[in-house]
């Protein structure tokens, strides 16, 4: 009988014990010096192992360490996501913890970690902690705190105190979890309570997270909150002094994961009070801001209220006694939460609302439900923004979103999952690109759960929300966890949430294929284009009312569903799935294709309808052979992007009274194999490119270039990859003018081949390129090899970009006359390219302004040459030079070329024997990379000569002088993609 009451006890404790959680009582008392910007404190912690294994050792995080050199993961993550600051941040404004020297129960102890990871340290017990067993740590430390760089920081004398203090790191049923701060990727932490005592200057507004327990300083809150609101809207970049006198407050709070605190002198500070749903708790909401945006943020507590509300309601009741927003400077768009209070950054005032409830909202997921944020970031981010916009629309205004994005962020999640950039939701926090982490983490997760609530039906997702909030409150929940709670709750199957939504990047793409009609309903056809499981909701439409909404079960291929109606005109995809592709999404009753339809817009814009949109906008031109060009722009480049695209631009020249254009037309596969993309595209363009003039009339010379190109993107496999590798096969079929020997104007017919590999890495600091380039014509034959590295100077935007270039050139015909029109040049101008690839203001201009226009191809160099001076039929080879100056941001830079030509055509009068060319000068940046003007100031004798001789010596200055307006390099159909991504 005992022995079975024994068996049954131990069965059930076992059971009891399948879930358990250390605990991490925290006692700091802190004093803040504002002038050296340094922490002293003093920390205690009684650490509880309540896990069935002895531990011999305890991982601490030491997070401000991340801030203390170039090589902490911090640092390198900062270098790969392209922030800057911190690299060129000055080593007294960075950060670092020190003078520590824990004790365990009294006994003094050592801890390891190494010189690039500094912000963990493990410390060996020196007795081993068994379960069940305690144990008190106890350790003095000092913290530099940094300039903000990511969280804590300051900003002058604003204080923004976070991930400041000694910490265990979590153990769980996993194991441990020690991971380095980072910019892009949470925290998990331990639960206990925290008492904290913070001494100061009198006059600082402290917010922190917990209860102040001091009556005084509480009635000093209570009476700024009543003060007038200031009637000035400047920002205030002084400080008020710090009164000499010194204060402590006292900060407890119990079932929080951590503690931070916000100390400003400048705040003006607001009070609300609030009930929470479900324990009828008295809230009290604070918002502490500058001066400049208090009518922004007058407003803050309404929005921590409604947080309360909302979030209390449809997930869990509030437990805490305050919730506080402060403003302050973080040097990023949005906010950063922490238990009961969270900053919200300066720039977010315009978005204020949206913010403020997302920040209050990680009270729940976050702050109550502990997940582990940098492995399952979604488990915060993504179910937070689900609530954040949840509770925005039913406070019915659909906010600007935040995040510092000006798109909204799910078309912008749709134009990533449209080129396949986007990433699977369920990854580690380290493995996201800087817009993915944002995208995928947030936004599809935000729409992947709208999907999934409708189909379960609010009050099940209601349900199984609240479940996963009562089981979990206060502990580590995993995704396994979630997905038990919300399975419990509903009798549908939602496993395709968890699988294929969570787990891979597959696109979500419906559509309606047929739809029959008979016996008084009507059966449709659903096809899953992308054969990622869930299931689609429809909608049968007559005319503009919603007569009916029916969903498929989940399916992987097609589905049929029946509805009993046979008076529909439309069949529509709900937009609650977020598909990816939304012009398939209509099935029209009437019309041949019943899925196409065509909207014409004016000039650009997104496209997030059911219909493919043209765009049409007006359109210029010019070139000093057709004079002004105005027609019209067709294209279809829109967010998110197709994979069909066109630009197309006929013009009406009114000097040549002809009509000229250009356009290209592009289909983009994404293979996901050896190839990232596969883009087929034909580009064709018509202008005159000279006029002379025959029997004292006009001749305008006329081409028409047309030329397919298969362009390959190599795929890299790591998504956060700086590097770029594209293979080009490109064909020209060139129809020129020229004037006959007869005198008239006959046509010649040119065709050329192009293959071009290049590689291209953009990392953050001294990025390079390399291209091999292979050109082949009747009468001739090129290749060239060409590298451009930056060498980044110890400060930010200052460079030395060196460029080499090695070309060989190959007779085919023996006529120079044929082929001297495509030897190489050290200069290069608009006779030389006979590809027409670049844009040029006079392609045939010997003289006058648009003579001086060049391209940076082949020798690269600066001035502007017409007859062999620099031209080579055999090799070239060049050196390119500039580096920026210490100006500021005056866009001045220094050049110098060098090259060489071995073989000189010798037929040009006043040829030097010397094979070495040079020239350097003054370059006068306009816009990067597109526009310049150089102004030469040393240069070889062979230009000093050419120019002497072709202008006169009093015109050699004027007449080399060059500028670039360099368009080859950009492709039209891709330029909606890289426009946002130079945001990144
Ligand atoms: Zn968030």
């Amino acid at each position: 009988m005992v022995c079975l009451v024994t068996i049954l006890f131990t069965v059930y404790v076992s059971h009891a014990q399948a879930y358990w959680q250390q605990r991490s009582d925290v006692k700091i008392e802190v004093r803040l010096d504002d002038k050296e910007n340094f922490l002293h404190a003093y920390e205690e912690i009684t650490y509880t192992n309540n896990s069935p294994d002895t531990l011999k050792y305890l991982y601490i995080h030491l997070w401000a360490n991340a801030y203390k050199n170039d090589h902490t993961p911090f640092a390198q993550q900062m270098d790969v996501i392209g922030n800057t600051a911190f690299y060129y941040s000055k080593h007294k404004d960075r950060g670092y913890i020190d003078s520590l020297q824990f004790s365990i129960d009294g006994q003094s102890v050592d801890y390891s970690s190494s010189e690039n990871v500094p912000d963990i340290a493990r410390v060996d017990l020196p007795q081993p902690l068994l379960p069940g067993h305690k144990i008190k740590i106890t350790t003095p430390f000092c913290v530099k705190i940094p300039l903000v760089f990511s969280r804590l920081g300051h900003d002058g004398q604003a204080y923004y105190i976070s991930q400041w203090f000694p910490k265990p790191a979590v153990y769980d049923r996993k194991g441990w979890h020690a991971f380095s701060f980072l910019e892009d990727g949470e925290f998990y932490s331990e639960y206990g309570s925290y008492n904290v005592s913070i001494t100061l200057p009198k006059n600082y507004i402290v917010m922190a997270t917990g209860n102040c327990t001091d009556e005084s300083e509480m009635k000093w809150l209570d009476d700024l909150s009543k003060q007038p609101l200031p009637n000035d809207t400047l920002y205030k970049t002084t400080f008020p002094a710090s009164d000499p006198e010194m204060k402590t407050l006292h900060y407890e709070e119990d079932n929080v994961h951590d503690f931070a605190w916000f100390a400003d002198k400048r705040w003006v500070a607001r009070k609300d009070t609030v009930h929470s749903p479900g324990n009828n708790q008295l809230v009290t909401t604070w918002a502490a801001f500058l001066p400049m945006h208090w009518k922004q943020w007058v407003h803050a507590t309404d929005y921590l209220r409604e947080t309360v509300k909302h979030y209390g309601k449809w997930v869990g009741p509030y437990p805490y006694k305050t919730m506080k927003a402060v403003e302050g400077n973080m040097h990023a768009g949005g906010g950063m939460e922490y238990p009961t209070v969270t900053i919200i950054d300066k720039t977010a005032a315009s978005m204020l609302k949206v913010t403020v409830i997302h920040e209050g909202g990680h009270n729940w997921f976050y702050g109550m439900l502990g997940t582990n944020e940098r492995d399952h970031a979604w488990m915060d981010e993504g179910i937070n923004t689900f609530y954040e916009e949840k509770t925005d629309r039913s406070l019915n205004t659909d906010s600007v979103r935040k995040h510092g994005i000006v798109l909204n962020e799910a078309t912008l999640y749709y134009e990533f999952a449209a080129t396949h950039e986007d990433q699977a939701i369920e990854q580690t926090s380290a493995n996201f690109t800087k817009f993915n982490y944002g995208l995928d983490i947030y936004y599809k997760t935000a729409l992947s759960l709208r999907w999934l609530e409708q189909y379960m039906g609010e009050e099940d997702f209601e349900k199984g929300m609240k479940n996963y909030y009562d089981t979990w409150r206060y502990k580590h929940p995993y995704p396994e966890d979630f997905e038990a709670c919300m399975k419990n709750n509903t009798k549908k199957d939602i496993d395709w949430f968890f699988t294929t939504i969570l787990h891979t990047d597959k696109k979500i793409d419906f559509t309606i294929t047929d739809a029959t009609t008979n016996n008084g309903s009507t059966e449709i056809t659903v096809r899953n284009n992308t054969g990622v499981a869930g299931p689609a909701l429809i909608d049968v439409y007559n005319n503009d009312s919603l007569i009916d909404s029916v969903w498929t079960t989940p399916f992987e291929h097609t589905a049929t569903v029946v509805v009993p109606s046979t008076t529909w005109t439309a069949l529509k995809i709900d937009d609650i799935m977020p598909d990816a592709k939304s012009t398939n999404n209509t099935y029209r009753r009437n019309g041949l294709f019943h899925s196409f339809g065509l909207k014409v817009k004016p000039v650009l814009g997104l496209n997030r309808s059911d219909k493919d949109k043209i765009f049409i906008s007006p359109s210029l031109g010019y070139n000093q052979y057709d004079g002004f060009m105005l027609g019209l722009l067709f294209h279809n480049l829109t967010l998110p992007e197709n994979r069909f695209r066109f630009a197309i631009t006929p013009l009406y020249a009114f000097n040549s009274n002809t009509l000229t254009g250009a356009g290209s037309v592009g289909y983009l596969w994404y293979p996901d194999n050896l190839f990232k993309e596969i883009l087929l595209q034909a580009d064709a363009k018509s202008f005159d490119f000279n006029k002379t003039t025959f029997s004292g009339s006009p001749w305008f010379m006329r081409y028409v270039k047309i030329a397919p190109s298969l362009n390959f993107t190599f795929n890299e496999h790591d998504p956060l990859s700086s590097v770029t590798r594209t293979l080009t096969l490109k064909g020209y079929s060139i129809n020129e003018d020229y004037v006959s020997n007869s005198s008239t104007k006959a046509q010649q017919q040119k065709t050329y081949g192009l293959l071009r590999y290049l590689y291209r890495n953009d990392r953050t600091y001294n990025p390079f390129s390399y291209s091999l380039d292979g050109q082949m014509g009747a009468d001739f034959a090129k290749i060239s090899v060409e590298g451009n590295v930056r060498v980044d100077y110890n400060v930010k935007n200052k460079a030395l970009y060196i460029r080499a270039y090695l070309g060989k050139f190959f007779a085919i015909s023996s006529d120079p006359t044929v082929y001297s029109r495509y030897e190489l040049n050290a200069s290069y101008t608009g006779l030389d390219d006979y590809l027409y690839d670049g844009t040029y203001f006079g392609r045939s201009a010997q003289d006058g302004i648009a003579a001086q226009q060049i391209s940076m191809q082949e020798g690269g160099f600066k001035i502007p040459t017409f007859n062999n001076v620099d031209r080579s039929d055999n090799w070239l080879a060049s050196l390119n030079l500039k580096t920026d100056l210490p100006l500021g941001k005056i866009p001045l830079q220094l050049f110098f070329d060098v090259g060489m030509i071995p073989n000189i055509n010798p037929s040009v009068e006043n040829m030097s024997s010397t094979t070495v060319l040079y020239d350097g000068g003054i370059e006068l940046k306009l816009i990067k990379n597109f526009a310049s003007v150089y102004f030469p100031i040393i240069m070889s004798s062979d230009f000093q000569n050419y120019l002497t001789n072709t202008y006169g010596k009093k015109n050699v200055f004027g007449r080399s002088i060059s500028f670039t307006f360099q368009l080859q390099n950009i492709n039209w159909l891709k330029t909606p993609s890289r426009l946002l991504k130079m945001g990144e």
